[in-house]
């Protein structure tokens, strides 16, 4: 027998081999399979550990199984998990009480994934475009940014710019106009009397943690107010303490009309997302006209409360500005140097990698190597988002290995 045939598949192998042979193939994944996890760390199949410097798109913000959401959770689990909305259950109250709490806003509706939380920010503000603002049926129409993602719907799909999210899932819904994201004279010269709302990301994370330039949301609120437009902040992944604050609108003390959350809402356990808005906004909504069989199931309020609760204390939203700062830091001295450019708030960067030295995928290929574990954004960018439960010697540990990866 050849060593073809004898040699024994690999635990990483087999699983990688099922996956790809019954999934299909809407990821393109890095060779690691995963079985645990603690805190900032992961373990594989073959016992090799790795730090998660990914934190599953931040909603993994407060680490992998945190024994106070853990708690939590096991205790429901064991009591009620789902009701329906047809009856009421005992925690969707304290959960709404605490979400509206940490906005600030009188009224939040509970959804499962973040592109359902986004659809109901859309059919929201439509909603109050006709019922409130007057504007005539069918004829709204909700600015958006380019570069933007916020999410997988046909909808949403429908606004994006990434060819990838649109080809072949024409038609597309109307409705909406894409403007340069960072430009206020863009948005304005693209706003008209249908306008209902400007849905954005206060940072674009899945565009390479982009950061608009310092005014730009105070300035998006101003024209919100002048033109009778709602601004719409989809903090899906920059919100809940992931940039130093609760909310990444919070920098340049901007409040918008809507939020849009999901990701951290669930603690890394569950799919948990919402919008919170005023009454005179959310109000809108009644019986009958939007809704979800597992939206505010009992399982999920009650994980999405303790997440308000420990969001509610301030502690993560500073470990974020501290370790940022830490990590910030560290990066920078490579700047010139292997990587072409670091953008950070929080503990939330993205380092454009010199594309004479390699692309994103392959700098992610060779920190998984060295025991981190990371996702590019788009092309040359990869985007860094450990759980804020790391250490500063965590840090160390993604310092050295990307220095280690990018030193030619
Ligand atoms: C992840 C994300 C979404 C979509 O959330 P899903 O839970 O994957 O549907 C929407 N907006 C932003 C900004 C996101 O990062």
């Amino acid at each position: 027998m050849t060593d073809e045939l004898t040699r024994e598949q690999t635990p990483t192998a087999a699983h990688i081999e099922l996956t790809e042979g019954y999934a299909a193939h809407n990821y393109h994944p890095l060779r690691v399979v995963l079985s645990s996890g603690e805190g900032a760390w992961v373990t594989d199949v073959e016992g090799n550990r790795y730090l998660d410097c990914l934190a599953g798109y931040s909603a993994l913000n407060f680490g992998h199984g945190h024994p106070r959401l853990l708690q939590r959770a096991h205790e429901q689990l064991d009591r009620l998990t789902l009701t329906s909305r047809a009856f009421y259950n005992d925690q969707l109250g304290p959960f709404a009480r605490d979400l509206c709490a940490l906005t600030g806003k009188e009224m939040m509706l509970p959804m499962n994934s973040g592109a359902e939380a986004v659809e109901t920010a859309i059919k929201v503000a439509r909603r109050w475009g006709y019922l409130v603002k007057g504007v005539p049926d069918g004829q709204a129409n909700i600015v958006a940014m380019d570069g933007n993602f916020h999410g997988r719907t046909t909808t949403i799909v429908s606004f994006s710019t990434d060819p990838d999210a649109t080809t072949h899932y024409a038609p597309y819904t109307g409705g909406f106009r894409v403007v340069p994201y960072g430009d206020l004279s863009a948005l304005e010269a693209a706003v008209d009397e249908n306008t209902v709302a400007v849905l954005l990301e206060p940072i674009q994370g899945e565009g390479g943690v982009i950061i608009p330039p310092e005014g730009y949301l105070r300035g998006v609120r101003t024209l919100c107010n002048k033109h009778e437009m709602l601004m719409i902040a989809d903090e899906i992944q920059s919100g809940l303490a992931r940039t130093g604050r609760t909310f990444a609108c919070d920098h340049e003390d901007v409040t918008p009309d809507m939020y849009i959350l999901g990701k951290a809402l669930g603690g890394g356990l569950y799919p948990v997302s919402a919008v919170a808005a005023n009454a005179d906004v959310l109000g809108v909504i009644t019986p009958g006209t939007h809704g979800s069989t597992f939206g505010g199931n009992p399982l999920a309020a009650a994980i999405g409360s303790e997440v308000c609760a420990m969001l509610a204390e301030g502690e993560f939203q500073a470990r974020a500005e501290k370790l940022g700062g830490y990590l910030a830091d560290g990066l920078a001295s490579m700047v010139g140097n292997g990587l072409d450019a670091v953008r950070a708030r929080g503990l939330w960067a993205g380092v454009d990698i010199d594309p004479g030295l390699a692309t994103g995928r392959s700098i992610t290929e060779a920190l998984l190597d060295r025991g981190v574990l990371a996702k590019e954004a788009h092309g040359q960018t990869v985007r860094l988002a450990p759980p804020l439960v790391a250490t500063e010697q965590d840090l160390d540990v993604l310092i050295d290995a990307f220095r280690a990866v990018t030193a030619g």
